[in-house]
């Protein structure tokens, strides 16, 4: 058995971690511009203003990505707020696209709404429900994200009484601050605490650096040691299985 000090704190990143995030993503980007075409048209079409091309044709999907980028590039300290970037790009375009900034605004904050609905229908994995409301009685948690998912929308998020965004804090992983932030609120040093993440870049080397330890949630096949602390997990439903073999509790 590897012996390592008394865990008190988990940490975790949730997409691509807790639940796998492409579908809800892909579904969630195509549904809320959709339906900012959609609506935009019709509302435009009852006032007697033709909606020809529509927004949709006049900025496909692609240009909503690269003025992102664009708007990224121009404000480095937002780069990873998506939320702000979201809103402000699709702003600029409904500007462009003719509306007043009053109504640019307004249809912003309406498809930002429609895009944060579909956004929260992630489905954790069946497993992560009975994990998360196991280790809580042996640990605090605390999730870091650099998404936008709040995890207080979902029904797992009350085993967090700790919830990082990152981005919003403008310091996304792999900066270390919303590790440090999330620590500090638990009460916790890095040396007990352990991270779980899926990103080698953005969870495993920052957690490291501070010292936690690090379980990195990654399915492809590896069969390289890895360094000191850090443990490589097929999914987090090895979870249990890892501290046990590090000596530390494990939920009944
Ligand atoms: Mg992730």
């Amino acid at each position: 058995m590897l012996r390592t000090a008394p865990l008190q704190a988990i940490t975790f990143d949730l997409d691509d971690t807790l639940w796998d995030n492409h579908g809800v993503m892909v579904a969630t980007e195509t549904g809320h511009y959709g339906w900012l075409d959609r609506e935009l048209t019709g509302w435009l079409n009852a006032r007697g203003q033709p909606a020809s091309p529509s927004f949709g044709e006049r900025f496909p999907l692609e240009a909503f990505e690269q003025r992102r980028r664009a708007l990224a590039r121009a404000h480095p300290l937002r780069r990873g707020d998506f939320t702000w970037l979201r809103e402000r790009a699709l702003r600029e375009m409904l500007g462009e696209y003719g509306l007043d900034p009053a109504s640019a605004r307004l249809w912003a904050s309406a498809a930002m709404e429609r895009f944060m609905e579909l956004r929260h229908r992630v489905e954790p994995h069946p497993e992560v429900e009975p994990l998360l409301a196991g280790l809580s009685r042996n640990y605090r948690l605390a999730s870091i994200t650099n998404g936008n998912v709040e995890v207080q929308r979902l029904p797992l998020g009350r085993h967090f009484p700790v919830a990082i965004a990152a981005g919003e804090m403008l310091a996304p992983k792999p900066d270390p601050r919303p590790f440090l932030a999330a620590l500090a609120h638990l009460g916790i040093p890095p040396g007990r605490a352990l991270h779980v993440g899926d990103s080698w870049r953005e969870d495993v080397e920052p957690a490291r650096r501070l010292g936690m330890q690090v379980a990195w949630i990654s399915p492809h096949v590896d069969t390289s040691p890895m360094p000191p602390h850090i443990y490589r997990l097929d999914h987090v439903r090895e979870l249990p299985a890892l501290l046990r073999r590090l000596g530390q509790k494990v939920p009944q």
